[in-house]
């Protein structure tokens, strides 16, 4: 038996994870703030954040997402900001500051404990997310959530195309999916030019690379809400 859904009116919810059925911006920002702090001494704010976010930026196709790859950029934006005179111990803090990035306690947004739990029972569940392969791995294991996808998928980056294959590879139609997600860039937009529904639930904070605009013509099967409690209630009003 195939592992697809049984009739074309059978939905599939998937999930983004970060920032969407948990905190991860808010880690990334508190890093940002002690990396402006280091660097002080060797440029002014908004210097130092400009140089890494391009620098981010410029890393994203070699390292991919995810805390690693930021760590990189923190150092490599350092060394080029202070000249070549970013010291050891600064090198060491950004290193403890990665580190406690990649084990900070995984913290749910509100609603979300229930609200997963409460649509496992009626429909299939899926998470997409994209990072690093053993962090996000174990952040859902210590979501506590785990046990209510029936898929869980970890990917590189978040393309139409990387939807299309994780889709075809369950025997699941684009047009069966409801993704949902914080991200109109990586989670809604790319699920739409395939046909499927995107549910936009904008987080308090957004890092620049993720800002987008929804094209007018994918616009008939989009949504946003505030939380994802709400979620429920939109499904029952879309059906
Ligand atoms: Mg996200």
């Amino acid at each position: 038996m195939s592992d697809g859904l049984a009739g074309q009116g059978d939905l599939l919810l998937a999930f983004d994870a970060d920032d969407t059925l948990w905190h991860s911006e808010n880690l990334y920002h508190a890093a940002q703030a002690q990396f402006r702090e280091l660097m002080t001494s060797y440029a002014d704010e908004s210097t130092a954040m400009a140089t890494l976010h391009r620098v981010e930026v410029a890393n994203l196709p070699p390292y991919g997402f995810g805390v690693k790859a930021f760590i990189l950029s923190m150092i490599e934006a350092a060394v080029e900001l202070s000249g070549g005179k970013v010291t050891a111990a600064e090198i060491g803090e950004m290193l403890a500051a990665g580190k406690e990035m990649l084990a900070a306690e995984v913290e749910l947004l509100d609603g979300v404990a229930d609200t997963v739990a409460r649509l496992s029972a009626d429909y299939p569940l899926m998470v997409i997310t994209k990072g690093d392969l053993g962090h996000q791995a174990s952040k859902l294991e210590r979501s506590g959530l785990a046990a209510h996808f029936r898929y869980v998928e970890i990917v590189t980056d978040k393309t139409a195309e990387v939807y299309r294959n994780i889709f075809a590879k369950h025997g699941i139609a684009p047009q069966q999916v409801v993704m949902v997600g914080n991200s109109l860039k990586s989670d809604v937009i790319p699920v739409l030019e395939l046909g499927g529904w995107g549910v936009h639930i904008p987080y308090r904070l957004t890092w620049a690379h993720e800002h987008a605009e929804l094209p007018a013509d994918l616009a008939t099967k989009y949504r946003e809400i505030e939380r994802l409690d709400e979620l429920p209630a939109l499904l029952r009003e879309m059906r």
